[in-house]
């Protein structure tokens, strides 16, 4: 399986069977289902780990309806999707939000994400869930055009903030597991303050983070903070400040070269609203038989569609899955006779999982 984090842009459209929107549970089994219909996929998501709602909001919980999984956490079922779905070696597009959907002249579709990466694909299955996971941002007028930048969502070296003042926002683990990197950096390397910032006195994190992080508060290494961001300040183009209203009422000013956001993710339809498809309160609406979309060659699985009946579920979206690979065969290949083969018996099956020879010629 190829995996490519912000891959380049610029250079031909790739061209592909199916495009998957979504590497959710229900994404990532959609390429088996095509695979066994001898169907190449690209898959693409916006978050930079494949398993959608099981990995970014529940991924050490055990799910106990998966069918011959009696107990299972979200991330050893995306584990095990990836795993099945090896054979067929799908191209992933992680940290890539697909932003433009096309049908051209010649039917095919030109797909297209935010940071210029192209596809030209015959079909396209929308598996996007609740929509593209992005990091929630405080609501402060000026903060989004220095991400990436001065705003980051995530922390990968703490002695590169040397030096500075860095303001931690958010209550929960990966705030905290920031704020403690932060105070814990060679001291040499460690930024000139630390605050942690979040809304309630109450923060959620297991007994030994919140230990540590009384401790690092007494010790003066971090500044704890009850409030609410409301604005920032800029000095010669760049964030200087972040007031906060504290929950005393008195109004703070905090110092600021590097903010980090650590309030989570929160999903947006975006661009799929825009795609001319039949919506059914911000869901597309697709019939039963293959779990199309109004739109011929366009599917729709897993949280993202509705039906008469639909649950938002797991083993009905691979279901969905399943017959949506039939529908996508069928619009591919509409001359093809499709039989109806067993992963147990046929061989064809076996030669495509890579678990027997292929069966010899004639
Ligand atoms: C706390 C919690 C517990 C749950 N427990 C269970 C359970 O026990 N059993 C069960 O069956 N279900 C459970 N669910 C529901 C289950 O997680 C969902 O039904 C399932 O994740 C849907 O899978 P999906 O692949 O359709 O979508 P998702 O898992 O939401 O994945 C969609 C993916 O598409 C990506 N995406 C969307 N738009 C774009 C775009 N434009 N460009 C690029 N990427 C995009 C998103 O980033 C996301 O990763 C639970 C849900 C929650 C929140």
């Amino acid at each position: 399986m190829s995996t490519q984090a912000g891959a380049a842009s610029g250079a031909e459209p790739l061209r592909t069977d199916a495009l998957i929107i979504g590497a959710g549970p229900v994404g990532l089994f959609q390429v088996f289902q095509l695979g066994l219909l001898e169907i190449g996929a690209q898959v693409v998501d916006a978050l930079r780990e494949p398993g959608g709602q099981c990995v970014a909001l529940y991924a050490d919980k055990p799910l106990y309806d998966i069918p011959a999984l009696p107990s299972c956490s979200g991330q050893e079922l995306a584990q095990r999707l990836l795993q099945q779905i090896r054979p067929f070696k799908p191209g992933l597009h992680l940290g890539q939000v697909v932003s433009e959907l096309q049908r051209r002249a010649d039917g095919r579709f030109a797909v297209a994400t935010r940071s210029g990466l192209r596809f030209d694909a015959g079909a396209v299955v929308i598996a996007a869930g609740a929509g593209a996971f992005v990091p929630r941002m405080p609501k402060i007028e000026g903060l989004a055009g220095h991400e990436g930048a001065q705003v980051r969502h995530t922390l990968d070296d703490a002695e590169a903030l040397a030096g500075q003042h860095v303001v931690v926002v958010g209550g929960g683990e990966i705030a905290i597991d920031w704020a403690l990197a932060l105070s814990d950096a060679r001291p040499a390397q460690r930024p000139a303050s630390v605050s942690l910032v979040h809304r309630r006195d109450a923060l959620e994190a297991d007994p030994a983070r919140l230990q540590a992080l009384r401790g690092r508060i007494a010790a003066g290494a971090i500044r704890f903070v009850v409030g609410q961001p409301t604005g920032c300040g800029e000095a010669a183009g760049r964030l200087v400040r972040l007031d906060i209203a504290a929950a005393d009422g008195a109004t703070l000013a905090l110092p600021l070269d590097t903010l980090l956001v650590g309030l989570g993710l929160s999903p947006r339809l975006g661009p799929i609203a825009d795609w001319g498809l039949a919506l059914e309160r911000r869901q597309l609406r697709v019939d039963t038989e293959a779990y199309a979309t109004d739109s011929p060659g366009i599917f729709a699985v897993g949280d993202i569609n509705t039906y008469p009946g639909k649950k938002k579920l797991i083993v009905c979206g691979f279901h969905e899955a399943t017959l949506a690979a039939w529908g996508v065969a069928r619009h591919l290949h509409p001359e093809r006779a499709m039989p109806l083969q067993y992963t147990t018996t046929s061989p064809r099956l076996h030669a495509l999982l890579g678990v027997a020879p292929p069966p010899a010629a004639g």
